[in-house]
């Protein structure tokens, strides 16, 4: 049986160690931490994301749904204090569970990757460019959003700052998303299986007062109160137009680090699950794994470049911005749905999935 090395049991590694091990490869996956979910501080969490749980279920091969994936019910926004009902509709967004539980989606896939026999080894972290390079050819690389393998590969990333905060929540897939003078990014609260995260984004490290201005606002609005925000940063893979790439020399990408990361909100599950099959689909054919690669990120580049320009806009300008677009979504009624469902297709993978099995 021909062996495949994986670095990284997160979302993109464990598809991709699943794909392989079904098709006969001795995988073996290699993680830093103690188990799955990167971030041990932040579990359980919840991201938010747009996916068709059905299309992804056969783009993968593996079932994904409920309890790890739910339709958002709600999503509550508020620009610039300006509340607003977003109309969510017909967008497929869904919300998340992260983390090592098997209600968590990285978990379940756990569970998944040990029942097709591939083996798991925890804290055995591959650590700089000269222990990378050693690694055998075709070694799937799929480490998320950690600047040392950025650095050790050589590719180029627009750090990103977060505080995020936790806690038990008796809501149940609703979402709020909140735009403010408080950051040039954006924050959001959501829930699931009785949990709830909030995240605060910003591509700049804030004030104090910025984030305690942001704590209020979301007491006062959704009624969540934070007593304790927890500091992080990572990279991107939104520095330069050339980010995505599949193959870094001798190795396969896969995951946030290959650049299949929706580089306007930052959206990195949908492609983190697409570029799993992609990368074990480059391990038999590098070729048909390039082409699958290419396809599923065909909006990338124009939305960074939308990225771009909304960075350099004057914040009044911004607020005008957001602002004016969602007056224009929220009073079309149907059609404002559509705009906002069709802003999704930008994510990587997502609605193009038939077109990639083929
Ligand atoms: C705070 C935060 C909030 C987010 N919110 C959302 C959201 O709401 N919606 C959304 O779509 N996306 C969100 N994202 C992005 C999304 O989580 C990632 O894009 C996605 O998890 C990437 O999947 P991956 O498989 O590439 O990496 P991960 O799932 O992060 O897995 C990487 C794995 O590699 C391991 N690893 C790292 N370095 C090494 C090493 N040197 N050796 C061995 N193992 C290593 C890690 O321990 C981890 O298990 C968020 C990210 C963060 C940090």
């Amino acid at each position: 049986m021909a062996e495949q090395l994986i670095v990284g049991a997160g979302l993109a590694g464990l598809v991709a160690a699943i794909t392989l091990a079904r098709k006969g490869y001795d995988v073996r996956v290699l993680d830093k931490y103690k188990t799955v979910g990167a971030q041990p501080e932040r579990w359980p969490m919840v991201d938010v994301t747009p996916m068709i749980p059905r299309a992804m279920s056969s783009y993968l091969d593996i079932p994904v749904g409920e309890p790890q994936v739910k339709p958002c019910k709600q999503l509550n926004g508020y620009f610039w204090g300006n509340p607003f009902h977003v109309p969510i509709e017909r967008s497929n967004l869904c919300v998340v569970e992260r983390g090592p539980r098997k209600t968590g989606l990285d978990g379940y896939l756990l569970e998944v990757a040990l029942a097709e026999g591939v083996k798991v080894e925890f804290e055995e972290g591959v650590f700089g460019q000269g222990a990378i390079a050693k690694l055998p050819a075709d070694t799937i690389i799929a480490t998320g959003l950690y600047a040392d393998v950025f650095d050790a590969l050589e590719i180029p990333y627009v750090m990103g700052w977060c505080y995020g905060a936790k806690g038990r929540g008796d809501r149940e897939a609703e979402a709020a998303i909140y735009f403010g003078d408080y950051t040039n990014d954006y924050a959001y609260w959501s829930n699931i299986n009785g949990i709830e995260s909030v995240l605060f984004f910003t591509r700049n490290p804030i004030k104090d007062s910025d984030l305690e201005t942001f704590t209020r606002e979301l007491e006062s609005t959704e009624g969540v109160r934070v007593d304790e925000w927890l500091y992080g940063y990572g990279p991107t893979p939104t520095a330069k137009f050339s980010n995505p790439r599949l193959f870094a020399s001798d190795k396969i990408l896969a995951g946030t680090i290959s650049g299949m990361m929706e580089p306007f909100a930052l959206f990195g599950v949908h492609g983190a699950l697409v570029s799993g099959k992609i990368a074990a689909m480059a391990v038999e054919d590098r070729a048909a794994g390039l082409r699958e690669f290419r396809q599923q990120l065909t909006t990338w580049k124009r939305m960074l470049l939308n990225r771009k320009v909304y960075n350099k806009m004057p914040v009044a300008m911004r607020r005008m911005a957001v602002v004016t677009l969602n007056n224009i979504l929220g009073s079309t009624g149907d059609v404002g749905a559509r705009m906002l469902a069709g802003a999704f297709h930008a994510v990587p993978g997502y609605m193009r999935q038939k077109k990639g099995q083929t």
